[in-house]
């Protein structure tokens, strides 16, 4: 049989993976696209989309709740089905359109994992395929827990399938992903416990401003369990019991369910990347500053899966795809040189950060100083009987620019966006201070932060 040759061969069909496609076939490049799983990647389809329809849904509970008996006669009660089947109506259609898409613009598809057979070939659907370039963006997945009864636990995919939502959960891990899902269940009427590893959650967002987030979940009912190592899953007769080690015991926990949402790492176990000469390491496909391979100069890769440095988010897996495209267009001119990347929680209320957090600006040596104040008396969170609302910025002395700014807020995750403007604009406090913003908006708040 002929091999079939290509000058792109991209594996992954995420948002990186679906970019450099495009790119390359408009270019009038022989493209080829491969997925071992429904078209389409996982922002769409596991990820940020579906999540934030469930999320949609609680935050009309959350702000009725507030307002009960402030013009609000009773909470509304959630309908999980029905809610489930909303979600849907944005996730069934995925995979058909993406093919359709793929397919109009003549890039070929194939459905199942390639592995490297050399540096320039592919073995994959039993076909040998060569390719002048080949890009690796096949993101992360959950990482698995080398733990006795690591089958019972369930993941991210799951939660945002459940046809009905258990009496009882146990997410293991208080990272982002855990933390959201804990909100959306306990707000539908489960029962949530966090297991977490370290002594809070949201390790790598601000201590002060995650505090805030820690006792309003707890208000909210959610159980935490810090400090703690989950050594073995088992299950009971209706139950699973999450054991755990914490202070030198052995303690346990039951529930209905229990969900792995401790971290995710790099899909790389099938590409068999040995054979490629493509070099790896914890974070994913070893790259330089144009997304290159450090052993492969014909292997790219960009998104999730690519250990950059850059946050695993979609829009910096956006970002690293259009780098990746162009240096494979035009050669490699664009270096990867990302500005401050902000990053949401979406909890009620949410929190989002940018820039630097305070021990980072310590650690740097820059003259800053440092204002953090809870603010719930500020109008915006007043008129809705929000009792949650925080911020601390840390603004560079010398220059009176913003370095960093972390917000708990309900519309914390619009707010940072106008700190990307005013940090990428180099805008100085004065100048933030001089703008006029609409009124009364959350974004107007900011010239109160800095
Ligand atoms: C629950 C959840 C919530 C999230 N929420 C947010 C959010 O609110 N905001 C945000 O910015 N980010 C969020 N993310 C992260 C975001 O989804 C990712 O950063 C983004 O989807 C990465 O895109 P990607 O193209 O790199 O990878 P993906 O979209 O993961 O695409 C990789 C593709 O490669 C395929 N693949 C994997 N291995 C192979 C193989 N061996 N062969 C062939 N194909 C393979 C996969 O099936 C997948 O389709 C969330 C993620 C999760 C899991």
């Amino acid at each position: 049989m002929a091999i079939k040759e290509y000058d792109v061969f991209v594996i992954g069909t995420g948002t990186a993976g679906k970019s450099v496609a495009y790119d390359c076939a408009a270019e009038g490049m022989k493209v080829a696209i491969a997925d071992n799983r429904e078209f389409g990647g996982t922002c769409s389809q596991r990820g940020c989309d579906p999540k934030k329809v469930l999320v949609g849904i609680t935050e009309a509970m959350h702000l009725a709740a507030c307002l009960e008996g402030k013009g609000i006669a009773s909470v509304p009660k959630i309908d999980w089905t029905a809610l489930q089947k909303f979600k849907s109506t944005f996730t069934d259609a995925i995979p058909f359109t993406t093919e359709r898409d793929l397919n109009e613009a003549g890039i070929t598809m194939y459905h199942q994992s390639p592995q490297f057979l050399d540096e320039n070939t592919l073995s994959v659907e039993g076909k040998t395929v060569k390719a002048k370039k080949i890009v690796i963006a096949t993101g992360q997945k959950p990482m698995e827990l080398k733990i006795p009864g690591r089958d019972y636990l369930k993941i991210s995919d799951d939660f945002l399938e459940l046809p009905e939502l258990p009496e009882s959960i146990v997410f293991v891990g208080g990272g982002y992903i855990g933390m959201e899902f804990a909100h959306i269940a306990a707000r539908c009427g489960a029962k949530v416990t966090i297991v977490e590893f370290g002594p809070r959650p949201l390790g790598p967002f601000d201590a002060d401003i995650v505090s805030h987030l820690t006792k309003a979940s707890e208000e909210l009912g959610i159980k935490f369990i810090f400090n703690a190592k989950v050594s073995e899953v088992e299950k009971l007769q209706k139950n699973y019991r999450v054991s755990f080690q914490k202070n030198g015991k052995t303690q346990s926990v039951d529930a209905r369910m229990v969900f792995n949402t401790a971290g995710r790492v790099p899909s790389i176990d099938d590409l068999d990347l040995e054979k490629g000469n493509v070099s790896f390491e914890k974070g994913g496909i070893s790259v330089n500053e144009y997304l290159q391979n450090t052993t492969n100069k014909s292997v790219y890769s960009c998104g999730d899966v690519s250990a950059s440095g850059s946050l695993p988010l979609t829009p910096t897996s956006s970002q690293e795809a259009r780098i990746v495209s162009l240096n494979i267009r035009k050669g490699n001119h664009t270096k990867m040189d990302f500005p401050p990347v902000p990053s949401v929680v979406f909890t009620i209320p949410q929190v989002a950060t940018i820039g630097l957090t305070e021990e980072e600006a310590k650690e740097k040596g820059y003259n800053y100083v440092v204002e953090y104040k809870s603010v719930p008396q500020w109008f915006n969170a007043k008129r809705i009987n929000e009792k949650v609302y925080a911020y601390k910025t840390i603004v560079d002395k010398d220059r009176n620019i913003v370095l960093g700014a972390h917000i708990i807020a309900s519309e914390a995750g619009e707010m940072i966006n106008l700190f990307v403007l005013a940090m990428c604009g180099k805008l100085t406090c004065e100048n933030i201070k001089a703008m006029i913003f609409a009124y009364p908006t959350w974004g107007n708040d900011i010239k109160g932060m800095v």
